[in-house]
């Protein structure tokens, strides 16, 4: 079942059990009115009987005429009435008597004064009346036709009401529903014509709450045609970077073979394919890293690391291909074994160290990064320092983007992707870093883990 249909179905229900309820409450104030005319009718009937036995002194057999004439046609009240030594002293139709008045009603008409009661379909009233200085005790019997043949109408036509409202409702709310989901349907049919190519189509907004959806829907648009136009670039700029040290190696080789040479020529040939070789791998490895570190956080294995054996580390494999890069520790007293241990990736982290101590030496004239670590408020500030050429204000918004190489980049080879893979780490492990540098005097990059 849809949408409309399910809103059609529950208006309907709804809609019919306010219907109902109401109808019903009708109906049976209805029949409580109906029954309570009817007694009065009794009573009054009742008391006109004794008046015209006692005060206009018209005779039984009058009466009784009177009666059986009436029964014939009308619902006739059956009046019995009684002295208060409860004697009989007129009966409308002492054959038919359908109410058997027994000592005991008649003794509780007298104690109560007023009874009403049911008996079949009658209904029975029991009055006293004082008449001429005596005390009658009276009952009334007759059965309601009139007031339940209207009943029975009221009845008839709730019922066909009902039935025709059930129809006029329904009709009305599938009308209602199927207009209101109009723009839903509207706005799937125009979100089904957008894909991977024309990411730039975008929904019909309005005011009211479809609109805002849309509106929602649309800056996430916005957000994924960002996000793929920079997948796109970094692919291109991926392509890029592998076809020149390629092209480099090809070139090389192809001159090489073009005729016989000397074996140092081929020598340096084999210097230039292991140097470019190199670069190949050494970014490869990157995008393997960025690849890792692009991952959620629910698929990188995350347990309990000591930041500064991450930085050991990182320093070590640093200084194993660059023999010359020196790095100094300097890891503050205060800082206690919970605030150095955090939930991480030691590999990540100590890529992103050897990042981050890398860019220190290489763009330092000295070649060298003192790293600080020390604890505030409980999490642990690594700071890596050097002497280098700074980064100038311009380019410090822009050293975090991939493949963004500074003025700096004449000074050593790189690939403009090392601290976009650093930014990335410590977003995973929900970290933050800041940079702070200064041309001419050197940078520092804070860590804060
Ligand atoms: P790469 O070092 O491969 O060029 P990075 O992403 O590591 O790429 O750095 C981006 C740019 O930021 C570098 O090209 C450089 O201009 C600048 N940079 C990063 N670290 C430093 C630093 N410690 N001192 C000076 N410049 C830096």
């Amino acid at each position: 079942m849809n949408i409309q249909q399910r809103i059609t179905f529950l208006f309907t229900a709804v809609c019919a059990g306010i219907l109902g309820i109401f109808m019903l409450v009708v109906y049976l104030s209805a029949s409580k009115n109906r029954a309570n005319e009817f007694y009065n009718i009794l009573e009054k009937e009742a008391i006109t009987k004794v008046n015209l036995l006692t005060e206009t002194q018209l005779d039984s057999f009058t009466l009784q005429t009177i009666y059986r004439n009436n029964r014939e046609i009308l619902y006739e009240v059956e009046t019995a009435i009684y002295d208060d030594q409860y004697n009989l002293i007129y009966h409308d139709a002492v054959d038919i008597d359908f109410v058997k008045e027994t000592p005991e009603m008649l003794s509780e008409i007298l104690d109560a004064k007023r009874i009403q009661f049911t008996q079949e379909d009658w209904q029975v009233i029991g009055i006293v009346h004082h008449s001429k200085g005596m005390d009658y005790l009276v009952t009334a019997a007759a059965f309601d036709g009139y007031g339940f043949s209207k009943l029975n109408n009221l009845r008839s036509t709730m019922v066909i009401t009902f039935i025709i409202g059930l129809v006029v409702i329904f009709m009305t709310g599938k009308y209602f529903s199927k207009n209101s989901l109009l723009p839903l349907s509207k706005m799937s049919e125009e979100a089904r014509k957008i894909s991977a190519s024309n990411l730039d189509l975008r929904l019909k907004e309005g005011n009211d709450e479809i609109g805002t959806m849309a509106k929602t829907f649309n800056a996430m648009l916005e957000r994924l045609e960002k996000s793929f136009e920079s997948q796109k670039q970094f692919v291109s700029y991926l392509a890029h970077e592998f076809r020149t040290p390629l092209a480099i190696i090809i070139g090389e080789v192809e001159l090489s073979l073009s005729k016989p040479r000397q074996a140092e020529d081929y020598q340096q040939t084999l210097e230039t394919v292991l140097k470019d070789s190199k670069k190949i791998a050494q970014l490869s490895e990157s995008f393997l890293d960025l690849a890792k570190a692009s991952y959620d956080k629910a698929e990188v294995n995350f347990q309990k690391v000591r930041l500064d054996e991450c930085l050991i580390e990182a320093s070590q494999k640093l200084q194993r291909n660059n023999a010359n890069y020196r790095v100094e520790l300097d890891l503050d007293e205060s800082i206690d074994e919970g605030t150095i241990t955090i939930n991480g990736n030691s590999y990540l982290l100590s890529t992103a160290f050897r990042n981050l101590l890398e860019n220190a030496c290489k763009y330092s004239e000295n070649n060298s990064c003192k790293v600080h670590i020390t604890s505030i408020d409980k999490k642990c500030h690594i700071s890596f320092s050097d002497q280098g050429v700074g980064i100038s204000i311009d380019e410090l918004d822009d050293i975090f983007k991939p493949f963004f190489r500074g003025s700096s980049r004449e000074l050593s080879e790189g690939s403009g992707i090392g601290l976009y893979l650093v930014e990335k780490i410590i977003q995973l492990h929900e970290g933050k870093i800041f940079v702070d540098s200064e041309v001419g005097k050197g940078s520092t990059f804070t860590v804060i883990l």
